[in-house]
């Protein structure tokens, strides 16, 4: 079945769909996105990904295309018109177009997309054996905290996991790792204590990561916010990555050394099923 995607203001067949070859977002990967999960027609941690779209808007000086209002009905017209019942929303906004060149006027129209995917975002298999993770070099720019379309080198360096038989990258920089190619990267020591780089602007501000930082605490869990290195979290007891589409995932390989036994450990099982609990009793 074909999507209905939403453009710049009118609901349009996928195929019908159409850029300009002059939007910047296409020439200079000037443009932010955003991902938001849906389970049972609701939408999933739903503020936190609208309070980082202001942020990056802000940051790229790219003024909001609609308002809060506006933004939510879009959200529940979008899953309404392609009957989107689990899967993702994705939104993106790129500054606008203009003729090529590296200066932009200060009065462009944005363009703004927003378009579905329907996948099994609860019974994704993976969660049962969990995945496998390579050691990459960081190669992405400084903004990492700024949700840009600049995922070249994210793509690009999960392909050399695929080619090496895993699933994902750790990427590393100055001997600690920043986070995996599109998730924030956890680890849990043998003393129990839930390991996560802190925040700055070498990784993105993950939603679930701070989801999961709450509810991890509310729970008792102890929680230390301090950068990793690949060699500690191949001796950790459990190593997992949150995001909007995988939620809690655990590691269970990296560089091809097994994680704790191999398999999910349980303080990654538990975070998995809190945060589900929690999000889908809170999900508009
Ligand atoms: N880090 C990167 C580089 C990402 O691309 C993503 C999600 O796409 C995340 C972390 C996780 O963020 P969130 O939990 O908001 O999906």
């Amino acid at each position: 079945m074909s999507r209905i995607v939403h453009l710049n203001g009118a609901w349009v067949a996928e195929a019908e769909a159409k850029v300009s070859v002059f939007d910047r977002g296409f020439l200079f990967a000037d443009a932010i996105y955003e991902v938001t999960a849906v389970i049972g027609g609701k939408l999933i941690d739903y503020a936190g990904h609208v309070a980082r779209l202001k942020r990056s808007l802000d940051a790229l000086g790219i003024p909001a295309p609609v308002s809060d209002e506006t933004l939510l009905s879009l959200h529940r017209e979008i899953m309404a018109r392609n009957d989107l019942t689990e899967g993702l929303i994705y939104l993106q906004i790129s500054r606008g177009a203009e003729d090529r060149d590296f200066l932009f006027s200060s009065d462009l129209a944005p363009t703004f997309v927003m378009f579905t995917q329907k996948k099994p975002v609860l019974g994704n298999p993976k969660w049962e054996s969990g995945i496998s993770v390579i050691t990459w070099p960081e190669g992405r720019w400084v903004n990492r905290q700024i949700k840009t379309v600049q995922l070249l080198y994210s793509s690009l360096a999960k392909m050399e996991a695929k080619k090496a038989g895993a699933d994902d990258v750790f990427l590393v920089e100055d001997g600690l790792v920043t986070e995996a190619s599109s998730a924030n990267a956890h680890i849990v020591t043998a003393g129990g204590v839930l390991v996560t780089r802190p925040l700055s602007n070498a990784l993105l501000h993950g939603i679930t990561r701070g989801s999961v930082l709450d509810l991890a605490a509310r729970a008792g869990l102890a929680v230390e916010e301090r950068a990793f290195s690949p060699e500690e979290a191949k001796g950790a007891a459990e190593a997992f990555i949150t995001s909007a589409s995988a939620f809690v995932m655990p590691v269970v390989a990296i560089d091809g050394k097994p994680v704790g036994d191999g398999r999910p450990g349980p303080v990654s099982r538990r975070l998995r099923e809190i945060y589900i609990e929690d999000r889908l009793a809170s999900a508009i």
